[in-house]
């Protein structure tokens, strides 16, 4: 197994190598700069990207990390200044030529894992151009259920902490406490607040999904919180982590075999 698996820090000749030995999967996450809330920094859903590839990586067999795609698609917090947002179109373009570009090089599969809530439609509605694109000794995969997401956080919350109706999806416990593992300096704690709590009803709360997607964050939600970010730790982020780590290469190992 190479030490680094994650293809920005390896070399060519490194890279090459671990593909010819069979190194032939590999995951590329797909996540954004834009508000998450005034106690986050906007990088939160890229490093988070950057955080996961190399877990699920290292659950599937011999993948490799692509470079995180750090912009997304986040038109619906743009009235939160700062938020920097790709359309639907360039984002899936960015994400057609980087299976284009691994595909070239000899890998056989290629999955996206989304980091940020606005990435995952597109990529899924994306999924015939991308495989058009990675040609035919290649299929891409995606990982598209955000509703899993965030039933996976609310179970992982709620058993660590007793905490999971603090889970809505953004700027909220979880996304706290994953931000606390990885940049721990960088949680403005002290301004670490209750948002809109989401209807605990799976029903309402997709349906709440699609009015933020559609309507933007800022008529849901005027602080960019949906949840509550307070309850947060490092140990409970790493804990969260994990178990999303689990769930999405165990979902992209079921495509894979689907595939079969
Ligand atoms: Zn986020």
């Amino acid at each position: 197994m190479p030490e680094e698996i994650r293809l920005e820090r390896m070399t060519s000749p490194e890279v090459a190598s671990a593909i010819d030995d069979g190194w032939t999967t590999v995951i590329v996450a797909a996540g954004a700069v834009e508000q998450h809330g005034p106690h986050l920094p906007m990088f939160m859903d890229a490093e988070h990207g950057d955080r996961l590839g190399p877990e699920i990586a290292r659950r599937l067999e011999s993948a490799l990390v692509a470079p995180t795609i750090r912009v997304g698609c986040s038109e619906h917090h743009m009235a939160f200044r700062g938020t920097v947002s790709l359309e639907q179109d360039t984002f899936l373009a960015v994400c057609r030529d980087y299976c284009a570009s691994l595909s070239r090089h000899g890998f056989q599969q290629i999955c996206f894992i989304p980091t940020h809530g606005g990435n995952f439609k597109p990529l899924q509605e994306g999924m015939p151009a991308l495989n058009e694109a990675a040609g035919e000794r290649c299929s891409v995969l995606a990982y598209t259920d955000l509703m899993e997401v965030i039933a996976t956080w609310r179970a992982v919350a709620e058993n660590a902490t007793g905490l999971g109706d603090r889970v809505g999806g953004h700027a909220d416990i979880a996304e706290t406490a994953v931000m606390l593992a990885m940049h721990p300096t960088l949680v403005r704690e002290d301004l670490a607040t209750a948002g809109v709590l989401p209807d605990p009803d799976p029903v309402a709360s997709a349906a709440l999904v699609e009015r933020i997607i559609a309507d933007g964050f800022a008529s849901v939600t005027p602080n960019g919180i949906l949840g509550d970010a307070r309850g947060a730790t490092a140990a409970l982020g790493e804990a969260l982590i994990d178990s999303l780590a689990d769930v999405m290469a165990k979902r992209l190992r079921e495509q894979a075999q689907e595939l079969l």
